[in-house]
């Protein structure tokens, strides 16, 4: 076997993974291979929403081809750990099936398919799953995990069941790889981890974890992902008022506004609670940004309670917001105990107005950006224009803008120039 392919579906915690999992492929003398077919095709999948299950089977079943012609196919990922055996029983054409849970002996089970073994793998280890690195995909960012798991149990979330209990990785191997990933020219690390703010190990908190990173010399940027309400402390907003670094970003998932249904999700706050802490934030740190999720369509959500959802959208009026409708996803409580008792068509309705409102929102605060100048990371070409790059600037908007050479990885400054709902055009400053 030469060639290797990873598809990724889901969370930055699922693109780092591939990012570890190429990493030890190669060490073992694959070469990673960008278009064709490769002689091993591994699928890295993600159960949080049925979605992206469903997509998972149609690329599924158009991989059969390719192991007609001898590619080894084979899934990883949090389906992989749900299904197990059953997803070989879907697609005989699969080699094998390692959920997260056993990603700590990866390379010995890697050895095992390379073999020739069929391997169904998940395990729980319970252990940190660290490698002597990773083989990065995107340029001038780096995701450096911090911490794996959840404890919470929301109840419409599988994760739990998906990533298993919480596990902290030490301290030393963070700071560790962010030195190394800054040594490698990477100008911004993203801490990654279900619940970032849970962090711990021995004596050190999550806001210690991060005055320890900021003071590494060479890092333009610090950002970490995913917030939780409930663990967002004061602590955290100190050290991020010290400012760069540390960028002013949270992404603090709010899921709905009403106190029924924040109850029934057992998120652990109320809207008052999520208010306090976003003005906690806003408060105390310049320029800050807040991203949010919002799930609408959970059982026994009504107009009034999709209404305080809206409210809370308009008080706060976050910079960005991933948003989705409900699906019930297996093992969770919802999902047992709960009907599905929310309409399709209410649920798109209430999706389609919640959204709405948001790009508005989003418009608005864009548009206070034009005329301004503003220091962007690049990562790459704009998605909607080849000839254009884009990056992200320090609130996390995405900038698109040209340029005549290829400024990938460096950091520029762009005076902003329009403003959509999603984005922000610019020109370089000074391109000489
Ligand atoms: N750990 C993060 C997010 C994990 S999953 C947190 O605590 O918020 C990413 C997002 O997917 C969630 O924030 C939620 O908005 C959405 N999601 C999770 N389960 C879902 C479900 N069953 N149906 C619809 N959306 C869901
Ligand atoms: Fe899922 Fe809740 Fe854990 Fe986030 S905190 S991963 S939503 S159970």
């Amino acid at each position: 076997m030469r060639t290797f392919a990873i598809h990724t579906f889901g969370c930055q915690m699922n693109e780092h993974d591939s990012e570890k999992i190429a990493f030890l492929l190669k060490e073992k003398g694959l070469l990673p291979l960008e278009e064709g077919r490769p002689d091993l095709f591994i699928i890295n999948s993600c159960a949080v929403r049925e979605k992206s299950v469903q997509k998972l089977y149609a690329l599924l079943g158009r991989t059969r081809k390719w192991a007609e012609k001898g590619t080894v196919v084979g899934v990883v990922g949090c389906v992989a750990q749900l299904e197990r055996e059953k997803l070989l029983r879907h697609f005989p054409h699969l080699r094998f099936v390692i959920g997260p849970g056993s990603y700590p002996s990866l390379t010995s089970i890697l050895d095992r398919v390379l073999q020739g073994e069929r391997v169904v793998e998940t395990r729980w280890e319970g252990k940190w799953w660290e490698t002597s690195g990773a083989l990065r995909r995107r340029p001038a960012v780096a995701y450096v995990n911090i911490m794996e798991g959840c404890d919470k149990f929301c109840t419409y979330c599988v994760v739990p069941f998906t990533r298993g209990r919480e596990r902290y990785r030490p301290l030393p191997w963070i700071l560790d790889e962010v030195k190394r990933a800054v040594d490698q020219g990477y100008r911004e690390v993203q801490l990654l981890g279900q619940n970032v703010d849970s962090w711990r190990w021995e004596k050190y908190r999550f806001w210690h974890l991060l005055d320890k990173v900021r003071k590494i010399p060479g890092l333009k940027w610090v950002r970490f992902i995913t917030s939780h309400p409930r663990d967002f402390t004061r602590e955290i907003v100190e050290i991020m008022a010290e400012g760069e670094p540390i960028t002013p970003y949270v992404h603090l998932p709010l899921q709905a506004g009403s106190d029924k249904i924040l109850r029934l999700m057992r998120r652990g706050y109320t809207q008052k609670e999520f208010l306090q802490k976003v003005e906690m934030i806003r408060e105390k740190v310049n320029n800050s940004s807040i991203g949010t999720d919002i799930i609408v369509g959970f059982p026994y959500e009504e107009e009034e309670d999709f209404r305080q959802t809206l409210q809370v959208v308009k008080k706060v009026k976050f910079d960005n917001m991933y948003s989705f409708h409900y699906s019930p996803r297996p093992f969770s409580y919802a999902a047992r105990e709960f009907p599905d008792n929310v309409p399709k068509e209410v649920k798109r309705r209430r999706l389609l107005e919640l959204q709405s409102l948001q790009a508005e929102i989003q418009l608005k605060k864009n548009r206070t950006f034009v005329g301004k100048t503003v220091e962007v990371l690049t990562t790459g070409r704009s998605v909607k224009d080849p000839q254009a790059f884009m990056g992200r600037d320090i609130t996390y908007r995405v900038v698109n803008f040209s340029c005549r050479r290829n400024p990938i990885g460096e950091v520029l400054k762009i005076k902003i120039l329009e403003a959509g709902p999603h984005s922000l055009k610019g020109e370089v400053v000074d391109e000489g």
